[in-house]
């Protein structure tokens, strides 16, 4: 078995030409010769926005780029044929396609309803702050222009929680409606958490439930999904995708489906609990880990690199941890902004590509860089750190995280991948050198950077160890020499 590496296929600010399901058919060989193999591809379905929308604002879940809805056919990534042809190039070059699952909201109402609505505090979602009142909210769901294809179901107010704006007095505030209550097993954030925006789509509700399990089962079906990124999990009641994964995974059990969910927390016990509660039926974004990276990349050079993974999934979970460096979100000018400087790239890219822990994610903005921004590809370093991760990085781990400016690991390779083993230093402040065990079966092999960073080779001694070098703020990646 080969190492996984999932690539995130999009970032924030891509063109809205309806190129982006081309661009994966034409680049699908491509990203396998450089060992990826996965994408996770942006939502497909259309957004209330149409085409410029990113996705996450649904309108219709069954409307993959088909039917005439919110100014357009195709959606900001192209049409449903683009796409279904997409996800079949990625098969033809042996990548799984891991669909994006937003199933907390919807945006983008066909109809106003007058419902009865009592506004919550928004920093304490337990507490009423209003009396009972008639407010006008976009929750009915029509669908005008798909008519009945694929499913008759419609949305009105009774399968929602609450909404954020009232029609009726042009108001913005967090309106329950009457009767209803938000979710138990939600993130405590704001006393509640159940509510994030748009339309709360209410999975306390029998026939929404079944409605959006009817709807995963045609999804996986009609595009031939692999996998799911659970969208906003900290926002839904916990057993709703627990026992929305265990029917998914039923109807198509010779599947195998992956799940990762994207819980936006840097504290690993709320990260342990959700994965308890959902029977670890998923996977998460490591989202400590890249707090830890932001921590590290902002202290020039002044971070304690000895702590660089306390408290991340990969150190308590790593069965269970999708890493990532940045996303959509963590970008420049993105809601959850915080983006992990140019310098630091290789570092945060080294931990979450060369050790055999976790599955990484790599960012498409990173990748191909983020024209909007002016920020650069990394694809000269990202390509490198890939391949060694497929060929390279097997075998035992031992971590030499003992020092406040010098960490690193070895793997000693493995049997199955010739040559395989490596060494990583890595230095966020002044460069340097540390004694590194890599295994007896190299005692007087020859090692070399193959970042290029640091010139001279390293001889193992006949007791397994090697010097290994590291350049200031830099990385150093050695591998066999042959
Ligand atoms: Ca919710």
């Amino acid at each position: 078995m080969n190492n996984e590496t999932i690539m995130q296929y999009f970032e924030w600010y891509l063109p809205n030409d309806y190129s982006l399901w081309k661009k994966v058919s034409a680049e699908a060989q491509n990203l396998k010769e450089i060992g990826i193999t996965a994408l996770w591809l942006p939502p497909a379905y259309k957004a209330s926005d149409g085409k410029d929308g990113v996705g996450y604002s649904v309108y219709d879940l069954y409307d993959l780029g088909e039917f005439n809805q919110k100014g357009s056919i195709p959606t900001k990534y192209g049409t449903k044929d683009e796409y279904l042809e997409a996800i079949q190039k990625l098969h033809k070059s042996g990548i799984k396609a891991f669909a994006d699952i937003v199933l907390n909201h919807k945006f983008g109402a066909d109809e106003l309803e007058q419902v009865i609505a009592v506004e919550d505090n928004p920093q304490n979602r337990n507490n009423q702050v209003s009396a009972p009142k008639l407010i006008s909210a976009w929750t009915k769901y029509t669908f005008p222009n798909r008519g009945d294809k694929y499913s008759s179901f419609k949305w009105d107010w009774t399968h929602f929680h609450g909404v954020d704006w009232d029609e009726t007095r042009k108001q913005s505030a967090i309106y329950k409606f009457y009767g209803k209550h938000w979710d138990n097993e939600v993130d405590n954030e704001n006393g509640n958490y159940d509510y994030l925006m748009g339309a709360d789509i209410d999975l306390n509700n029998l026939d929404v439930v079944n409605e959006l399990t009817y709807w995963g089962k045609w999804y996986v079906s009609f595009a031939d999904l692999d996998g799911f990124r659970l969208d906003a999990v900290k926002h839904i009641r916990a057993d709703f995708y627990k026992n929305w994964l265990v029917d998914m995974r039923t109807e198509y059990k010779d599947k195998n489906l992956f799940a990762v969910g994207e819980y936006w927390s840097r504290d690993i016990n709320k990260l342990n609990h959700y994965l308890e509660t959902v029977d670890n039926s998923m996977c998460l974004f490591d989202v400590p880990l890249h707090y830890n990276f932001l921590d590290a990349s902002n202290s020039s050079g002044f971070y304690d690199m000895r702590n660089i993974l306390n408290g991340s999934l990969l150190q308590a979970h790593p069965d269970k941890a999708i890493t990532f460096v940045d996303n959509h979100d963590t970008q420049p000018g993105q809601a959850l902004q915080s983006w992990i400087p140019d310098w630091f790239k290789p570092l945060a890219y080294s931990i979450i590509l060369l050790r055999n822990q976790g599955i990484p994610c790599v960012f498409y903005g990173d990748y191909y860089g983020i024209p909007h921004d002016f920020i650069d590809s990394k694809a000269n370093f990202l390509k490198l750190a890939i391949y060694v991760r497929k060929k390279f990085a097997y075998g035992n781990l031992r971590d030499y995280f003992d020092d406040f400016n010098i960490v690193g690991w070895t793997l000693d390779g493995d049997e199955e991948h010739k040559n395989s083993g490596l060494a990583v230093l890595l230095a966020d402040g002044p460069g340097g050198n540390k004694t590194m065990y890599i295994g007896q079966k190299f005692a007087g092999n020859t090692f070399y950077d193959c970042t290029g960073h640091v010139k001279e080779k390293v001889t193992i001694d006949e007791s397994g160890n090697g010097n290994f070098k590291v350049n200031g703020g830099s990385v150093s990646i050695w591998i066999l020499s042959l």
